[in-house]
């Protein structure tokens, strides 16, 4: 059996990816941080495209909290291994800077860059040691071109994309690949509240894109076939920046 950990899994692009990973056979380790209910139906799709998977509820941006949660399953998995790790788990607190509380600063950068080092690290010795692995970083169009009123959201996914540049040069000898996907205006829960009649304006494709359109390019990039792309950042935006 072949495992597949998607963090942030329960809702929105996290789930599309988990169900499209399933199709491709994998069994999907299913990580959320307090929505069970919304992990059980992720887990129900899981199923139904044939696989199974397992629910993983832990904060990626608590370090004890995930290594535990990592430690224990691979102690319940001795001969197995996580070969597709995608840190899609994120949020937005969006605000203007000037205006903008130190916990929200420090809430955003927690999730994305501190929970990206908090789960891969930990996965990164057994991926090298089967000489095979599989990162897929979901970063954002804010991380490429700066978005004003998302000062911490920018900061957080552009140093994920430093960071995937980073790491995709240190593990490529042993067959890994760590590459970043950019979206732009993605219809998931995030969005709710944004003004989507005057966004898709902006548009050039004038819609938001799909969760499933992004689970696509995270598949590609998880398979073997997409084994020489590695360090890159794929934007998926509907033409928004090029
Ligand atoms: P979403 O619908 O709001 O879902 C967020 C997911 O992340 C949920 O599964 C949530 O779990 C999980 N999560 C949040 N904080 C977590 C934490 N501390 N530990 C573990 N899991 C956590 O978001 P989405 O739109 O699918 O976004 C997925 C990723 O794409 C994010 O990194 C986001 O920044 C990025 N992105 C989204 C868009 C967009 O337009 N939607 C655009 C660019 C980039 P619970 O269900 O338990 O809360």
């Amino acid at each position: 059996m072949k495992y597949a950990l998607v963090t942030g899994g329960s809702r929105g692009i996290g789930r599309a990816v988990c169900v499209k990973l399933a199709h491709m056979g994998y069994n999907v380790l299913i990580n959320y941080a307090g929505n069970t209910s919304a992990a059980e139906e992720t887990l129900r799709l899981v199923r139904e495209a044939g696989t199974d998977g397992e629910l993983m509820k832990f904060d990626v941006a608590n370090a004890t909290e995930t290594r535990a949660a990592i430690e224990a399953w691979q102690m319940a998995h001795e001969d197995e291994y996580i070969e597709i790790l995608v840190n899609n788990a994120g949020i937005r607190r969006d605000n203007i800077m000037g205006l903008m509380p130190a916990e929200d600063w420090t809430a955003v950068l927690g999730v994305t860059l501190n929970g990206f080092y908090n789960v891969t690290q930990p996965l990164l010795m057994s991926m090298q040691f089967h000489k095979f692995g599989r990162i897929v970083n979901m970063a954002s169009v804010s991380g490429i071109m700066g978005m004003q009123g998302q000062t911490n959201y920018s900061a957080a996914k552009g140093g994920l994309i430093a960071a995937t540049k980073a790491l995709a040069k240190e593990v490529a000898k042993k067959n890994i690949t760590c590459n970043a996907i950019a979206p732009g205006f993605i219809k998931t829960d995030m969005v709710e509240g944004l003004d989507e009649a005057s966004l898709k304006k902006t548009i050039p494709a004038n819609r938001f894109g799909t969760p499933e359109e992004v689970a696509e390019c995270v598949a590609f990039l998880c398979s073997p076939q997409a084994g020489y792309i590695t360090g890159n950042v794929i934007s998926i935006n509907g033409g928004l920046y090029t």
